[in-house]
């Protein structure tokens, strides 16, 4: 079965325009049923417009990414989910980290700059994803899974024209007014549009898997997500609410290069470095083989043009430290939905402007992360986030970042940037471990253009 749906998939790329015959037609097609495009379908659907989803897989379906944020909360109860939400998922009121040398620190949400938002959840996103995409359905998007889309013509005298492929083999068009990308890492239109930018100043890998038996923290502190620290990158921990704890590693790829063994033997042999992470597996069982992902830091040159939009992993993706995927996806999606119901009103197309306000917004949210994300693994910014202090309300503002609140008006900027420059005079103070930290990143930079998982994940399975 499994076969037959890639042999079909194979051929893609030949859908022909006449074999396609007939064409459906909407308002807005949406490309991918993650949580992005789940999302903006379901936002768009209740403006009143006419919308396709389009699937290539089936949902319930696996995916990487089980930890919310509590800005997430917000949008949950504004697309009628928060219950069903809280169903299937773990509390997580905070968010712990651990370093060799230093006592563990946890960041309880309910301290950030404004209070109320103080959980979110952990979840299994085969569950969450299938959530919000019945949620789209219930709300009136066409969704249609097992469907994936080949091909997109944009003309200047008709509607877009998009060429999928059902895994039955057979051809189908839709013709829509607008089209959105929300096709996740597999970046649809950025990479036929040959706009999809490697991050140049931030490259790593992930290897991870699920285990049963791990040890979990006490009472509300059970569903925590941990990060530890070790010398070739970080470790997350996240409990979900069948009893189960993903568990993975982040690497630089000079690290993942070096390796001589399949993709789980070298997960396990990874996790035993880190006397914490391995304790608390002691007594665990790996459910399933170990997973890989290779270089994963980019972004698109431009979010949309007259008839596109871009939202979530379909524009950029970065290093998931903070767990910012999930709500940047569902930010950008839920911020799209006026940008495309703008462009529909006026005939069809997005305003050079409005997609430059959009852009600017989005942009700045994803700065505001990366300037952390960059240094999380410098000896300076591990010692403050170990040390964390609350003078001039510094504390307060990264609890702020954690929980993903920096699209709103929460005065974070000034002890966000009194913080940076604690952060560059401890930096100076420190600067042979600076160095030396700098210079590792430098080699990580080097070796990740002769790295490639791919190979190795295929040769695993
Ligand atoms: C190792 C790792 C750990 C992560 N951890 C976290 C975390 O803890 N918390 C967090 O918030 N985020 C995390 N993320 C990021 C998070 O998974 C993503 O940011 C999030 O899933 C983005 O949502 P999306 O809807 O944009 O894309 P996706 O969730 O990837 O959805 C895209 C959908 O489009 C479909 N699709 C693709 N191409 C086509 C096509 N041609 N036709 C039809 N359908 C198509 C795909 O099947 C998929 O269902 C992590 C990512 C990685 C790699």
């Amino acid at each position: 079965m499994r076969a037959a749906k890639r042999s079909a998939f194979e051929t893609a790329d030949s859908v022909r325009e006449a074999a396609a015959e007939p064409r459906h037609a909407c308002d807005v097609l949406v490309i991918g049923g993650g949580p992005a495009g789940s999302s903006i379908a379901t936002f768009l659907s209740r403006m009143g417009w006419k919308i396709t989803l389009l699937e290539k897989e089936h949902h319930p379906r696996f995916h990487i990414g089980e930890s919310l944020l509590p800005l997430n909360m917000p949008i949950f109860e504004r697309l009628g989910v928060r219950q069903k939400i809280a169903g299937i998922g773990m509390l997580k009121p905070g968010a712990e980290f651990n370093c060799e040398g230093y006592q563990p620190v946890t960041y309880y949400f309910r301290n950030a700059m404004d209070k109320s938002f103080p959980i979110a959840y952990q979840v299994r996103r085969s569950e969450f994803d299938h959530v919000l995409l019945q949620n789209a359905a219930a709300n009136g998007v066409d969704v249609r899974e097992g469907v994936k889309v080949a091909r997109v013509e944009f003309g200047a005298d008709h509607p877009a024209r998009i060429y999928a492929l059902e895994e039955c083999g057979s051809e189908r068009v839709w013709e829509a007014r607008f089209v959105v990308d929300a096709s996740g890492r597999d970046t649809f239109l950025a990479n036929r549009l040959q706009m999809k930018r490697r991050n140049p100043a931030h490259h790593s890998s992930a290897v991870f898997g699920h285990f049963e038996g791990a040890e979990r923290r006490a009472g509300t502190d059970a569903g925590n997500i941990s990060i530890y620290w070790f010398e070739h990158g970080w470790y997350w921990m996240i409990p979900l609410s069948d009893g189960t704890m993903s568990v993975g590693a982040v690497c630089w790829p000079y690290y993942l290069k070096g390796r001589s063994k399949g993709v789980t033997e070298f997960f396990l042999d990874t996790l035993a470095l880190n006397p914490l992470v391995s304790g608390r597996l002691k007594n665990a069982r790996l459910i399933a083989p170990a997973t890989a992902t290779g270089n994963f830091s980019y972004q698109a040159e431009r979010m949309g043009g007259e008839r596109y939009l871009l939202i979530g992993d379909a524009f950029a993706f970065i290093d998931p430290v903070f767990s910012s995927g999930v709500f940047l996806a569902m930010n950008s999606a839920e911020l799209g939905a006026g940008v495309v119901d703008e462009a529909l009103r006026n005939g069809g197309k997005l305003s050079p402007a409005s997609l430059a306000r959009y852009e600017r917004t989005l942009r700045r949210g994803l700065k505001t992360f990366s300037w952390f994300i960059y240094r999380i693994t410098t000896p300076a910014l591990r010692a403050m986030f170990m040390s964390p202090r609350n003078m001039f309300r510094m504390e307060e503002a990264i609890l702020s970042l954690l929980s993903a609140d920096i699209f709103r008006q929460t005065p974070i900027r000034f002890p966000l940037c009194l913080f940076k420059t604690i952060y560059y005079v401890s930096s100076l103070i420190n600067w042979r471990q600076s160095l030396a930290s700098y210079r590792q990143r430098r080699r990580a930079w080097q070796s990740r253009l002769e790295y490639t998982w791919k190979r190795d994940a295929q040769a695993d399975t």
